[in-house]
């Protein structure tokens, strides 16, 4: 059977593990039935999947948020005869919470198809790649590949990175590297920087009957909240490196979780802010970060993301590669992508000097109710890195 076919041949497998995958909710600390599927499906390719708990300290980590134990990565490698490059293929297992549930018009563990559409939390970001990159390595295990393809799904892209990181500490090195984001079949050619702030404004805590002699924190958030508003106005106005030159606000200060006060009746006595910062591509973070303390002039407590940015050039020979591949599913020239957030790439690019890029299925509302993945794209997909990786590891 050709690669093309024996793609095909697996769709419906395909279409019956992201299922599962979406239905198994891999929030923050509850990563591992879905990592165990994972590791089902790797040993049934023939593959002997590895499922090791992340080391926290490798170069590229960033602060953790919490422990480790009983959340793991999960590796394997397809072995190939020798000589030829080897590749990675590396997709995220966690999900953002889907909080406020009710807001969905679909479960969002439930998985449901719509239209061409599957709905659920993950789906598109990125459940749908990782079964489009193990559908990809069940068709390429009979290829006779010469060089090794390398498949890690990982925990915490969504907040640290360190499983990407413990996963370059911990793995051979790779000739090239490919995350199938769900960046609507464009090739990821830069990403910004990406900090986590924790900031904590302090009130005087009293009863409400006397709250014009208290300090409310949670008031005393709000000219806050402006400050940061107003550096990132500030830094959105500032040069830019050329991948982001034409983006018209690629810095996006997010103010993500307010907490604060615990009774209509009490005066707050604290109120926490977690603000995720982004910085451009070749951004000191250091500097970045003592102009976010120096701005908002409360503590700040750095925990979670530590993202350094990158660029590729687009000469870089994987993009030869996958653009050939993009070509021969499409028909079309494959697209560019300077995102303005962070993924694994980084791990990859920044801190092993290897060039790995994103390229991903269709897919919305990312973060946000009724996420939903394309099924045709991922189909599309796998092909694409069923391709790419042929002839990359020939
Ligand atoms: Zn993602």
């Amino acid at each position: 059977m050709d690669l093309r076919s024996a793609v095909d041949a697996g769709w419906s497998r395909q279409l019956a593990l992201l299922r599962e995958l979406v239905r198994a909710p891999s929030t923050l600390g509850n990563e591992l039935a879905a990592q165990e599927i994972v590791a089902e499906e790797l040993r049934s390719i023939g593959l002997e999947p590895l499922l090791w708990d992340v080391d926290p300290s490798a170069p590229g980590a960033s602060p953790p948020l919490i422990p480790y134990a009983g959340r793991p990565n999960v590796t394997a490698r397809l072995a190939g005869s020798g000589g030829g490059r080897s590749l990675t293929f590396n997709g995220h297992i966690d999900v953002v919470p889907a909080t406020p549930e009710h807001r969905w018009s679909y479960d969002p563990w439930g998985a449901e198809v719509e239209g061409g559409r599957m709905f659920g939390r993950g789906a598109a970001d990125m459940k749908a790649g990782i079964v489009a990159m193990l559908g990809a390595v069940r068709a390429l295990r009979d290829v006779g590949l010469r060089g090794d393809v390398l498949v890690e799904t990982v925990i915490e892209e969504e907040c640290t990175g360190n499983g990407a990181a413990a996963c370059r500490a911990r793995c051979p090195r790779t000739d090239a590297a490919l995350i199938p984001e769900p960046f609507n079949h464009a090739a990821m050619e830069a990403q910004v920087g990406v900090l986590w702030a924790r900031l904590t404004v302090h009130g005087k805590a009293a009863h409400a009957e006397r709250a014009d002699q208290a300090v409310n924190a949670v008031m005393a958030a709000l000219p806050v909240i402006e400050r940061i508003k107003a550096l990132e106005a500030e830094v959105n106005r500032e040069p830019r490196s050329r991948w982001f030159a034409s983006h018209s606000h690629p810095l996006n200060y997010n103010v993500g979780v307010i907490q604060g006060g615990d009774w209509a009746s009490s005066v707050p006595e604290e109120c926490v802010l977690e603000v995720r910062i982004a910085a451009d591509v070749d951004a000191d973070l250091d500097e970045v970060m003592a102009r976010f303390e120096a701005a908002v002039r409360v503590p700040v407590e750095w925990r979670g993301f530590r993202a350094h940015g990158f660029g590729l050039e687009r000469s870089s020979s994987i993009f030869d590669v996958l653009g050939r591949a993009h070509w021969a599913v499409h028909e079309s020239e494959m697209e560019w992508l300077a995102f303005t957030g962070t993924t694994d790439a980084r791990a990859f690019v920044v801190h092993e000097g290897v060039p790995a890029t994103c390229y991903g299925p269709i897919g919305g509302n990312l973060h946000a109710p009724d996420e939903w993945v394309d099924l045709e794209s991922v189909r599309e997909t796998t092909h694409v890195l069923a391709l790419a990786a042929a002839e990359w590891c020939a």
